[in-house]
């Protein structure tokens, strides 16, 4: 579990957004824009491209944009 006094001074990384995180079983859930952050080995991974939004699908898809000869 994350720290109260950790959880404190951390906010939402996306730069539009910079909300307070909700510490929820092993994830930081943004109240702003939603996004979920991982946490690892006591550490959250605050890096929205690796977060992952309320639906649970990645905020930044790498999906291939349809190619059109
Ligand atoms: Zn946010």
């Amino acid at each position: 579990m994350i720290s109260p006094t950790l959880l404190e001074i951390l906010a939402c990384p996306v730069p539009e957004c910079r909300s307070p995180l909700d510490a929820a079983d092993s994830l930081l859930i943004c109240r702003g824009c939603g996004l979920r952050y991982a946490i690892t080995d006591g550490w959250p991974t605050l890096i929205p491209e690796e977060a992952v939004n309320a639906a649970g699908r990645a905020a930044n898809p790498t999906e291939p944009e349809p190619q059109t000869p």
